[in-house]
């Protein structure tokens, strides 16, 4: 797709903090084979006969949507902290930069980002309901325009997501100056406030490209937060800005992309091996602005 080798190309382009998001070089488990043995496991005979033949078939429990999305256990999720943690100071007429959020070393937990918005699969909407994820979105107009009710409709399923400012049009921020950059994020600001009703104060640049400029500019259309990232989502596992594992406090990115984006993957593979990836590592789910 255009979109997708513009998205790489910019990668390629991008400074430190931008991911790459091509050469993964996981092989993509077979993840339809769990979705199969679980069905084959739910159509085995009940494991309480007694129940009688007359009762009606069990109905799942909410409890047990983890089955249903190929999980081996439910989600973990991390209460709201009682305090919030000291985060980094913004510079005057700056918005703070934060990559990480500071907790405490045995605080393992992790926060969900998802960002641009091509891919509208709906059976991501099921899944991000029925395990009631916590995400932070960060939209970008050109792509996530076509459907934003998909986006409110992820916003309002009652697990506390929230649409944040990805730009007008995706472009590397730093080839762009001052007014063209303000353009880009104002125009946001603007787009999402007439189509959400309100202005977001949090913004994450394409590819974590920014400059001075990025932060005046975001400042003056409304920014108090750029939120950036140490860790990101590929097709089956995770790449990671240092080191091997994750961290306390990590800020995962993930996109919502599809099958022509992730190799034959749908969004909700991909986010069922997300969710493998932070339960084999003892993670738990945290909701970003809780501890913004
Ligand atoms: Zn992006």
């Amino acid at each position: 797709m255009k979109y997708a080798r513009r998205l790489v190309a910019g990668m390629l382009a991008a400074g430190a903090l931008a991911l790459s998001l091509s050469g993964c070089g996981n092989s993509v488990d077979p993840i339809e084979r769990l979705g199969r043995k679980t069905q084959q496991e739910t159509g085995k005979p009940s494991a309480s006969p007694s129940a009688g033949a007359s009762s009606p078939a069990p109905v799942a429990s909410a409890d047990d949507a983890y089955r249903k999305w190929g999980l081996a256990a439910p989600v973990q999720y991390a209460p709201k902290p009682a305090q919030k943690p000291q985060l980094p100071k913004a510079a005057p007429g700056k918005p703070a930069v934060i990559d990480r959020i500071p907790v405490a070393p045995t605080d393992k937990v992790v926060f969900l980002t998802f960002d641009d918005g091509a891919e509208k699969d709906p059976q991501f909407l099921k899944m991000a309901a029925d395990l009631k994820l916590p995400i932070s979105m960060f939209l970008t107009d050109n792509v996530a325009s076509s459907d934003y009710g998909h986006f409110q409709t992820l916003r309002d399923n009652g697990s506390g997501s929230t649409i944040n400012n990805h730009t007008l049009t995706h472009p590397n921020l730093r080839t762009l100056d001052l007014a063209a950059q303000k353009k880009e994020i104002c125009g946001q600001q603007e787009r999402l406030e007439k189509r959400f009703g309100a202005k977001p104060v949090r913004f994450r640049p394409p590819f974590g490209n920014y400059n001075d400029d990025t932060l005046k500019a975001a400042s003056e259309c409304g920014i108090s937060q750029v939120i950036l990232w140490r860790v990101s989502m590929q097709i089956t596992g995770f790449q990671y800005a240092e080191g091997s594992a994750l961290r306390p406090g990590d800020i995962i990115l993930a996109h919502f992309r599809g099958p022509a984006e992730l190799k034959g993957e749908t969004e909700t593979q991909m986010t069922t091996h997300m969710l493998q990836r932070i339960q084999e590592q003892g993670f738990k789910i945290a909701r970003l602005e809780d501890y913004l």
